[in-house]
């Protein structure tokens, strides 16, 4: 297939998250058979679209902003994975992003590759209507440099964007190509195509994979028995709370950007939950519940911490505090390389993020056969379907870790990268 280069920038440009990426496919390499000169598949990504997007303040003044889509790899379907609004988002994180997205889709066997995109802005100091005139903006700029489509790259939810933000994206589309097209992004509002269950997939897809897990790691422990602290509590770290608690685990810690809560038996979420609302964070004082800082959050003596908050929350400096013996990546690359190392010298099993958060990207796909078939799923079809996704891929990555003595993440990359390669090569790619 020939791949048109839409811009080429360097990929030698120092930063941490596409230098991670890259260290942490040397190493999956260098456990099995697969040859050094394959990295490049995975090293570059196909595409690189960079540019500057405008759009109108409600003062009537013009802001421009910058604006990424990478396309990584689509040797096992179209490019897939979502639009972040961030003031961090850069090229570098856009594309260690979008090639995590390729490992991500192979690992629970949807036919996707991998991409991402990005607008570099704060959303929290723009209004709803200037939000959505960037968000129509950004799709507009991209439709016309050819980029998206149901077929060719669909877009999603990302940090910062929304099922709402989804429903200007696919009206802005339409409008553009001139017929319906819904399966073009996934994660919008169930009532314009989006899938029941699309909402808590990351979450309950991260708790299945969890708990198929656990029977390995913590020898049949009781759930009332087990102990999960969580950072985060956003759309994935709460949902997660919710269904941890409802399953009868004990979650005695929450936290967000602000603090956190410390429980003394056990917290009760629904009141967090309600807390958050009120007063914008979790963190709270009362008679059975202490505030404590992020760093001690994640000290805690547990046996779950569930890291949903940001990337290198896990890092050289504290790692070798963690105490919790299981630790469940909701968000994309909270553990760092280097603390990665110190926690398998440890012992603590780490469950990568390209297992653990794949729920989501599990029922995006869902998401698209529906539209493409104009079917609507019972919510309990899809939760039924993730959970098989989930558990067979958990299975597959703890066997793979098994047979070649590594950890988990080594080995969903080795998954995840054998699939993508034998791909390749079904093609006849170089
Ligand atoms: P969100 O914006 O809804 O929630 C993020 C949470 O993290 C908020 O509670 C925020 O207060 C908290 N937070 C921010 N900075 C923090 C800090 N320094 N310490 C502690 N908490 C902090 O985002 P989300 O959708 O829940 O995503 C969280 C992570 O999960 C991201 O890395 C995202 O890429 C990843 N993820 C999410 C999904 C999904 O479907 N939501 C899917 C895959 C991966």
């Amino acid at each position: 297939m020939c791949v048109t280069k839409l811009s080429t920038k360097s990929t030698t440009v120092p930063n941490k998250p596409f230098e991670n990426y890259l260290e942490l496919l040397k190493i999956a390499a260098a456990k099995t058979s697969i040859e050094s000169d394959k990295l490049k598949i995975f090293s570059e990504p196909d595409n690189i679209f960079e540019t500057n997007i405008e759009f109108k303040l409600d003062n009537g003044e013009i802001k421009t902003v910058k604006a990424y889509r990478v396309q990584h790899n689509n040797s096992r379907g179209p490019y897939k994975g979502g639009i972040r609004f961030h003031q961090d988002a850069d090229l570098e994180e856009v594309k260690s992003l979008a090639s995590l997205m390729s490992l991500k889709c192979a690992v629970v066997d949807i036919p996707f590759g991998g991409g991402k995109g990005g607008v570099q802005v704060d959303p929290k100091n723009l209004s709803r209507t200037e939000i959505e005139s960037m968000s129509r903006a950004y799709i507009r700029t991209a439709t016309e440099a050819g980029i998206f489509g149901s077929n060719k790259d669909i877009p999603a939810p990302d940090v910062n964007t929304s099922p709402e933000v989804m429903a200007w994206m696919l009206d802005e589309y339409e409008s553009i190509v001139g017929h319906s097209e819904p399966a073009m992004i996934t994660g919008k509002p169930v009532e314009i195509g989006g899938s029941k269950g699309r909402s808590y997939s990351t979450s309950h897809g991260g708790f299945f994979v969890l708990e198929h897990l656990l029977q390995q790691y913590l020898d049949d422990k009781l759930p009332a028995d087990t102990t999960i602290a969580i950072q985060g509590f956003g759309n994935a770290g709460a949902e997660f709370a919710t269904k941890a608690h409802k399953h009868g685990y004990r979650v005695v810690a929450v936290s967000d950007s602000r603090g956190g809560s410390h429980c003394e038996h056990m917290c009760d979420i629904s009141h967090l939950n309600n807390v958050k609302k009120e007063t914008g964070s979790v963190a709270v004082n009362s008679s059975n519940i202490s505030i404590i800082t992020n760093d001690e959050l994640l000290e805690l003596d547990v046996d779950i911490l569930v890291l949903a908050a940001l990337d290198g929350a896990v890092h050289a400096n504290n790692a070798d505090k963690i105490k919790a013996k299981v630790i469940l990546e909701l968000a994309n690359g909270p553990v760092t390389i280097k603390a990665d190392k110190i926690l398998e010298e440890k012992g603590t099993v780490v469950i990568p993020d390209i297992l653990a958060n794949a729920g989501g990207v599990t029922v995006s796909y869902f998401e698209w056969i529906q539209n493409r078939s104009g079917d609507q799923w019972e919510e309990e079809f899809v939760n039924q379907r993730l959970k098989e996704v989930m558990v067979k891929s958990a299975q597959n990555v703890f066997e793979t870790a098994n047979h070649h003595d590594c950890s988990l993440r080594t080995a969903a990359f080795i998954l995840g990268m054998n699939k993508i390669i034998r791909a390749s090569e079904l093609r006849g790619r170089k």
